[in-house]
């Protein structure tokens, strides 16, 4: 992370003039520096004579998560996984085999600006189950859980004490009956204390697709065609659990495999890792930077994980780094993720990395749209839970591009 980076993640056009651990910034022609209080970086910049306001650093990191290797039904081995990854630019992967935890590949691969940390996780089912549903992404946890399979929620259990994360992987995913694929979409509802919901599956989108050996000839030869964004009922299942009180981080997962499709005398290896890790990512906020140390960093990734200090970025069209959202109260601040106190008003701002549509949501609702904004604004004292969708025309139509986690107004 250089300097000038860090100074845009206070979300404002900010100039570095010099750099130590404290550092002078110059926003709008005013002087300001950043400093570090408990950890955490605070820019100051000064407004007018008298006013200065704190603004929050935070360090933007992407990272492709939900992923296969010959471990389960994957193609490439971890090595080859973190070579693509380096050269399609992330900063991480996660790696999540089908019901086996693969100890000793997690750590960093490559060196310096050329790096990757990979991570290692699991993706549990239970394979007695019929028919088969409720796939569970396990993050963190550090250790084999496929035995607790049969009940989601003793799963769950397991899971937290261990420590780990947990995402109900693609929460809606239609069979495709063409192609005699399943729906392996996630039914039992009632379990309690997940972190989150995949809630953009880039797989069961290409799935859902395949209606007929036409639609999946083209769209296995033209991947980029494939995605919209999340399924609407995916987002209204996750609006419905916010509503009732249940604080759901959001994720976007490639479910990168990298199969042979064939179709009579045609082979083709449908979605490459570096498409996947060029597609539909998961961007992280951390309060401080990577340090190159892969226990300290895993620990700032799951950190914002389970915060849900992220956003997913559609990064095909154009790259979503650089998306804010960001609240300023009464003396505190919030990112996504956050909770913040409606007392004396809130500011929402949102910051997009290129012009286009933006549309913010209150409790499920859209309370306003935005169309060729870079910033938008809003000014409220309601309390509610506030997220933010962008779009963009690609492939000639409009697409998600980019779904932030929410901020809670309180
Ligand atoms: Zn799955
Ligand atoms: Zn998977």
């Amino acid at each position: 992370m250089d300097e000038k980076s860090t100074c845009l993640q206070a979300g404002l056009d900010y100039t570095v003039c010099s750099w130590n651990s404290q550092f002078a910034v110059r926003s709008q022609g005013e002087e300001g520096s950043i400093r570090y209080v408990r950890g955490r970086a605070l820019a100051h910049t000064f407004y007018g004579r008298f006013t200065r306001r704190n603004f929050l650093v935070m360090y933007e990191y992407i990272i492709n998560l939900h992923m296969h290797t010959p471990y389960s039904d994957g193609r490439s081995s971890h090595a080859e996984i973190a070579q693509v990854a380096i050269e399609a630019g992330i900063n991480g992967v996660i790696v999540t085999d089908h019901n086996v935890w693969v100890e000793g590949p997690q750590g960093y691969y490559g060196e310096g600006d050329r790096r990757v940390l990979m991570l290692i996780g699991e993706e549990v089912h239970d394979q007695t189950r019929n028919p088969q549903k409720n796939h569970l992404l396990i993050l963190g946890a550090e250790r084999e859980l496929a035995m607790f399979a049969k009940d989601p929620q003793q799963l769950i259990n397991a899971a937290k004490e261990a420590d780990g994360l947990t995402f109900l992987a693609h929460p809606v995913d239609p069979e495709s009956r063409a192609f005699g694929e399943k729906d392996l979409s996630w039914v039992d509802w009632d379990v309690r204390g997940y972190t989150g919901i995949e809630l953009w599956n880039a797989m069961s989108e290409f799935k859902s697709l395949l209606r007929g050996k036409l639609p999946a000839i083209f769209h296995a030869f033209h991947p980029a065609s494939v995605a919209h964004g999340p399924f609407d009922a995916a987002l209204g299942i996750w609006d419905e659990l916010l509503g009732r009180g249940q604080r759901v981080v959001a994720i976007g997962g490639s479910d990168a495999h990298a199969m042979i499709g064939r179709l009579g005398p045609l082979r083709r290896v449908l979605f490459p890792y570096e498409f996947h890790f060029r597609a539909v990512n998961t961007h992280i906020y951390t309060p401080e930077p990577f340090s190159g140390d892969a226990v300290n960093d895993r620990r700032l990734v799951l950190d914002a994980l389970r915060q849900g200090h992220a956003f997913i970025g559609y990064d095909l069209p154009a790259s979503t780094r650089g998306f804010r959202f960001t609240a300023q109260g009464l003396g505190s601040d919030a990112w996504a993720g956050d909770e913040i106190s409606a007392a004396s008003g809130v500011t929402l701002q949102i910051k997009l990395p290129i012009r286009t549509e933006c549309r913010l949501l209150k409790d499920g609702e859209v309370i306003k749209t935005w169309r060729e904004r870079e910033a938008c604004t809003h000014i409220t004292t309601e309390p509610g839970i506030y997220r933010v969708e962008a779009f963009l025309f690609f492939w000639g139509k409009r697409r998600g591009w980019i779904y932030s986690n929410p901020i809670y107004v309180c």
